[in-house]
């Protein structure tokens, strides 16, 4: 639902506006430096970027289902680090509050993740729970009017820079299932908690992701989520569920951008006298690039639609998710395949570099096995 076409158009306008001119040209330095300059994140906290999804009564923008998704698939045609700058916010860092939290918890934290003033961050996975979430070990024990959380996570995008952490925790050591799971909100400055060094990963640069360790952290009752203890699982489904359409469109963006960089470089290659462009197997890549990205889209938007609706999109979600993550893989070797050789190098085009930011798109929030496990379930369940 757009709840307003002219203004949203306005918006989307100013966000094209700003990923074209100022973080386009900036993305070479994001890639050199490994960050993002402080003055852009600036930027992008003046836009409005971290509150997207965010209620307006807390700061954010409120955006629906449908606004997210086509915001997205904007802010995400320039490197993945810049909306992964802002996407914990406006995502998995604050959903939690945003779907469960206490009127108090909202109050209290939803006004600085919206502004960006403090970054969120979502820490669920585990050395030994990553595809099986529930296996998390990190315990929170209940102490008078605090719980102590003892524990580690790992992979946790934007935790070097985060002030504010989004946890699960086990709550009920004899319950071993989902039911003995809670989520808390840990401010970053608590005693007990610490984060690793930024990894070394294969792209995504200027994006920090790192452990973060629990040492006898006391956190207070009232951060846990919701107040209620034994429903952190459920809100992290929630804030999954919203956030695989989320990433859905963030992969539908990069593939839109590698697209346009393809047909900028197959009209002006020239090759045996010709635009590589006429070539009829180089057209062959692009009809699929187009069809799939059209097709990612076309999922993308009905889905969000359905949820605006208030309509259940669990199977949706999971396929957007799937579908739209597994295409842009495909686009980006497509993107290669049309740049030949200057693909594979980075000092001639951005596609060696778009082609690494798209790799991890098919493992975090659910590899596309556990998608396909999931879509396979929810089809069965339904026919059965
Ligand atoms: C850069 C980065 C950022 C991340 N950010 C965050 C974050 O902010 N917060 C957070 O909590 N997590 C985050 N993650 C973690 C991410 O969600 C996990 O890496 C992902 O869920 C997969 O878990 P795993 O890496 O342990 O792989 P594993 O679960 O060990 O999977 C390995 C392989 O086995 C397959 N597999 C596993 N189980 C099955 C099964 N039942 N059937 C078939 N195949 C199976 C998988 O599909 C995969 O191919 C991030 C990861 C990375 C790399």
């Amino acid at each position: 639902m757009i709840r307003d076409p002219e203004s949203f158009q306005v918006f989307l306008n100013e966000t094209r506006r700003w990923v074209k001119e100022v973080a386009i040209p900036a993305e070479d330095c994001v890639e050199a430096d490994d960050q993002i300059p402080e003055d852009l994140v600036g930027q992008m906290r003046e836009l409005g970027f971290f509150g997207w999804s965010i209620p307006e009564q807390f700061g954010g923008a409120g955006l629906t289902t449908e606004e997210l998704v086509l915001a997205a698939m904007e802010l995400s045609q320039c490197a993945t680090a810049f909306r992964a700058r802002v996407g914990t916010n406006t995502g998995i860092g604050s959903e939690a509050l945003v779907a469960d939290g206490t009127e108090e918890q909202k109050a209290r934290y939803l006004p600085l993740l919206a502004s960006g003033e403090v970054t969120g961050c979502f820490a669920l996975t585990e050395p030994e729970a990553g595809s099986q979430a529930t296996a998390l070990r990190t315990r929170a024990v209940r102490d008078g009017d605090e719980y102590v959380v003892n524990g580690s996570k790992c992979f946790i995008t934007n935790a070097p820079i985060a002030g504010l952490f989004t946890v699960m925790a086990r709550t009920d050591p004899e319950d071993l299932s989902a039911k003995g799971i809670s989520a808390f909100i840990v401010e970053g400055d608590t005693p007990g908690l610490s984060v690793g060094r930024p990894y070394k990963k294969m792209g995504q640069a200027g994006s920090p992701v790192s452990e973060v360790y629990f040492q006898d952290c006391r956190v207070p009752a009232a951060n846990l989520i919701g107040g209620v203890e034994g429903k952190g699982f459920v809100t992290a489904m929630k804030v999954l569920n919203k956030q695989r359409l989320h990433l859905s469109a963030l992969c539908t963006g990069p593939a839109m951008r590698m697209r346009d960089e393809a047909l900028a470089h197959a009209l002006q290659r020239q090759q045996f006298g010709q635009p590589i462009a006429e070539f009829q197997l180089v057209q062959a890549m692009i009809a699929d690039i187009q069809t799939e990205i059209h097709a990612a889209r076309a999922l993308i938007l009905e889905t969000a639609r359905k949820r605006d609706k208030g309509e259940d999109v669990k199977l949706e979600a999971s396929m957007c998710k799937y579908f739209a993550s597994e295409m842009c893989g495909r686009v980006a070797d497509k993107a290669v395949q049309i740049f030949g050789g200057a693909g594979y190098v980075a000092d001639y085009s951005c596609i060696e570099r778009l082609y690494r930011d798209a790799r991890l798109f098919r493992l975090y929030e659910g590899t596309s096995q556990i998608h396909q496990l999931n879509i396979a379930k929810l089809t069965l369940s339904a026919a059965s």
